[in-house]
Protein backbone atom coordinates (compact mmCIF):
# COMPACT_ATOMS: atom_id res chain seq x y z
CA UNK A 1 0.00 0.00 0.00
CA UNK A 2 3.15 2.24 0.00
CA UNK A 3 2.57 2.60 -3.83
CA UNK A 4 -1.08 4.61 -2.70
CA UNK A 5 0.89 7.14 -0.37
CA UNK A 6 3.52 7.69 -3.19
CA UNK A 7 0.40 7.90 -6.31
CA UNK A 8 -1.59 8.71 -7.83
CA UNK A 9 -1.89 4.94 -8.93
CA UNK A 10 -4.63 3.31 -10.34
CA UNK A 11 -5.98 -0.16 -9.38
CA UNK A 12 -5.30 -1.89 -12.13
CA UNK A 13 -1.69 -0.67 -11.90
CA UNK A 14 -1.66 -1.87 -8.35
CA UNK A 15 -3.11 -5.09 -9.51
CA UNK A 16 -0.52 -5.79 -11.34
CA UNK A 17 2.65 -5.19 -9.37
CA UNK A 18 0.82 -7.04 -6.30
CA UNK A 19 -0.13 -9.80 -8.96
CA UNK A 20 -3.44 -10.11 -7.61
CA UNK A 21 -7.01 -9.77 -9.25
CA UNK A 22 -8.44 -6.62 -9.49
CA UNK A 23 -11.65 -7.53 -7.59
CA UNK A 24 -8.88 -8.87 -4.46
CA UNK A 25 -7.27 -5.38 -4.60
CA UNK A 26 -10.57 -3.22 -4.36
CA UNK A 27 -11.47 -5.67 -1.53
CA UNK A 28 -8.27 -4.97 0.55
CA UNK A 29 -8.60 -0.98 -0.74
CA UNK A 30 -11.97 -0.65 1.22
CA UNK A 31 -10.80 -2.59 4.08
CA UNK A 32 -8.01 0.58 4.06
CA UNK A 33 -10.16 3.33 3.15
CA UNK A 34 -12.10 2.20 6.21
CA UNK A 35 -9.77 1.93 8.78
CA UNK A 36 -8.18 5.33 7.56
CA UNK A 37 -11.38 7.29 8.08
CA UNK A 38 -13.19 10.09 6.04
CA UNK A 39 -10.63 12.83 4.12
CA UNK A 40 -7.81 10.09 3.63
CA UNK A 41 -8.32 9.23 0.01
CA UNK A 42 -8.25 11.31 -3.13
CA UNK A 43 -9.29 10.11 -5.92
CA UNK A 44 -8.68 11.34 -9.78
CA UNK A 45 -12.11 10.60 -11.19
CA UNK A 46 -12.31 8.42 -14.12
CA UNK A 47 -12.30 11.05 -17.25
CA UNK A 48 -13.80 9.98 -20.68
CA UNK A 49 -11.03 9.94 -24.04
CA UNK A 50 -13.15 11.01 -26.38
CA UNK A 51 -15.62 13.94 -24.66
CA UNK A 52 -13.53 14.70 -21.59
CA UNK A 53 -16.16 13.76 -19.31
CA UNK A 54 -14.66 13.46 -15.89
CA UNK A 55 -16.77 11.10 -13.38
CA UNK A 56 -16.78 13.56 -10.37
CA UNK A 57 -18.17 12.40 -7.11
CA UNK A 58 -18.24 8.37 -7.96
CA UNK A 59 -17.07 6.45 -5.08
CA UNK A 60 -15.97 3.47 -6.77
CA UNK A 61 -11.96 2.55 -7.67
CA UNK A 62 -12.79 0.32 -10.85
CA UNK A 63 -13.10 2.19 -14.76
CA UNK A 64 -16.65 2.63 -15.53
CA UNK A 65 -17.75 0.91 -18.53
CA UNK A 66 -19.22 3.34 -20.56
CA UNK A 67 -19.18 7.39 -20.62
CA UNK A 68 -22.86 9.01 -20.02
CA UNK A 69 -22.63 11.61 -22.08
CA UNK A 70 -21.52 10.23 -25.44
CA UNK A 71 -21.68 6.72 -24.74
CA UNK A 72 -17.61 6.20 -25.56
CA UNK A 73 -16.03 3.19 -24.05
CA UNK A 74 -12.70 5.04 -24.01
CA UNK A 75 -12.41 5.75 -19.93
CA UNK A 76 -9.25 6.20 -17.91
CA UNK A 77 -9.20 4.60 -14.83
CA UNK A 78 -9.77 7.10 -11.75
CA UNK A 79 -6.02 7.63 -9.91
CA UNK A 80 -6.09 7.07 -6.20
CA UNK A 81 -3.70 8.58 -3.66
CA UNK A 82 -3.06 8.17 0.40
CA UNK A 83 -2.13 10.83 1.99
ZN1 LIG B 1 -17.63 10.83 -23.22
Amino acid sequence: MAHLEVGPITVRDLAEIMGLPVRDVVDDLEHVVRSLGPGKLHMEPATCLHCDYAFEGRRRFTRPSRCPHCRSERITWPALRIG
